[in-house]
């Protein structure tokens, strides 16, 4: 991340984040467009090495906008969406249709309908119904890759092996499901059947729980006598957040998973399948900031120290969600973090915390900008019109500059659904 201090000033790729707040207002989600290039190449740059077949789509759950999706093109990057709306978006960019890809565990009719229609390259089929209702719909032949249920789940650099049958998600290896859907796809008239997908968790800053599940699967489908095309072994890949994590080494990671593919090919005597991934969160996560302007200042003696910003759980829903961390920086000058504080959203929850007991500077007032990190994945994407709240603007910077890629919403938009009388 090109952040730094200049002249006491916090900047990005040189450029005043003070300038670009007052211009645009806060709260203000403000990314380094080259740094979501340069995290699109280096997942390229590693798989180029690997030698195999490959494709790379970005999840665009974690950040949606059409000239992002163009960026996306720009670097050879497919799309995966869940929704008519994301595939709405997506085929309003750049990016191919033949690049775009269906998932989730309840498509409705609707939703798969308007995606044949548009040349989605392929459906991840997510449960058995849905393979009776794909093919029916189907006017042509379409592609599906499954979604397994591989029973593994990582999370962190722990990885279990069992009891996570309970999931919404994909079909289960392990209660034969998964290869009941295969056999489904396969006797289905409009389908065609080209491989497996999987995605084992999020935030994985380690290898070896999806190496593990690449080498079940693989023995698996050998196992069985199963072909696949397409070995899909979706994102998760991890962002720090804050100075206590570990953003994934995309490049020994998947050196590490691409070896561990081949191997269990090779011990099986199995065709190497084409490698997809879906990474989101390490596109673009690290590489968005969001801008707010303090307010008020209450010091309850002996008990906490709240600074309050202009926005909240409404642009910034993940610490009242999940209890994230984040790191904060003062923008307009360059300061000790000398004084303990908790930083609140201005909603009407007392779960509104941007970050609770955090150092930052003491003379933080009124009028000062502070900027919270890596906030570019599932900030703006999750962000809601809660007490009214206006959806933040959003900027893209590069060393020579600074374009809006969207807009803020306006007070007529919050009404414009309103029926009145
Ligand atoms: C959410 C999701 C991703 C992306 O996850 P990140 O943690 O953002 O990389 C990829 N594939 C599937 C199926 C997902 O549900």
């Amino acid at each position: 991340m090109t952040l730094q201090y200049i002249n006491n000033e916090l900047t990005m790729h040189g450029h005043r984040l003070s300038d670009i707040a007052k211009k645009y207002g806060t709260p203000l989600f403000v990314y380094d467009e080259t740094m979501i290039r340069e995290q699109c190449r280096r997942f390229h740059t590693a798989l180029k090495a690997s030698g195999l077949r490959y494709t790379i789509s970005y999840a665009s759950k974690a950040f949606s906008s059409i000239q992002l999706f163009n960026l996306m093109a720009e670097e050879q990057m497919g799309l995966d969406v869940v929704s008519e709306g994301e595939l709405f978006t997506a085929l309003q960019s750049k990016v191919p249709e033949n690049q775009i890809h269906f998932h989730g565990n309840n498509k409705t009719n609707r939703e798969i309908q308007y995606a044949m229609e548009s040349g989605v390259e392929y459906f991840v089929i997510d449960s058995l119904d849905e393979i009776e209702r794909l093919n029916t719909l189907a006017e042509r032949p379409v592609k599906a890759v499954l979604r397994i249920n591989p029973g593994v789940e990582a999370h962190t650099h722990e990885f279990i092996q069992t009891g996570q049958e309970n999931s919404k998600f994909g079909l289960s290896v392990k209660k034969g499901l998964a290869l009941e859907g295969i056999k489904k796809i396969q006797a289905a008239e409009h389908l065609e059947f080209i491989g497996v997908h999987f995605h084992i968790g999020s935030q994985i800053f380690e290898s070896t729980g999806t190496i593990a599940t690449v080498d079940l699967v693989i023995d698996w489908l050998s196992e069985n006598h199963i072909e696949i095309d397409v070995l899909n072994i979706g994102g998760g890949f991890s962002i720090k957040y804050t100075e206590e994590d570990i953003s994934y080494p995309i490049e020994e990671g998947i050196k590490s998973i691409t070896d561990a593919l081949k191997n269990a090919c090779h011990r099986n005597n199995f065709t190497l399948p084409e490698i997809s991934l879906e990474p989101g969160r390490s596109i673009v996560g690290e590489a968005g900031i969001t801008l707010y302007e303090v307010g008020t200042v209450k010091n309850i003696p002996d008990v906490n120290y709240y600074v309050s910003i202009d926005g909240g759980m409404s642009d910034h829903i993940r610490t009242a969600l999940y209890d994230a961390q984040y790191d904060l920086k003062l923008v307009n000058r360059e300061e000790p973090h000398d004084k303990m504080m908790t930083i609140a959203g201005k909603l009407c929850e007392s779960g509104d915390i941007i970050r609770r007991d955090i150092k930052l500077p003491t003379s933080i007032h009124t009028g000062d900008y502070l900027a919270v990190l890596s906030t570019g994945a599932y900030h703006y994407s999750m962000s809601s019109n809660y007490n009214q709240m206006l959806k933040p603007a959003v900027i893209f910077v590069t060393e020579d500059s600074i374009k809006q890629v969207v807009r803020r919403q306006t007070l007529d938009q919050l009404i414009q659904n309103d029926v009145l009388a």
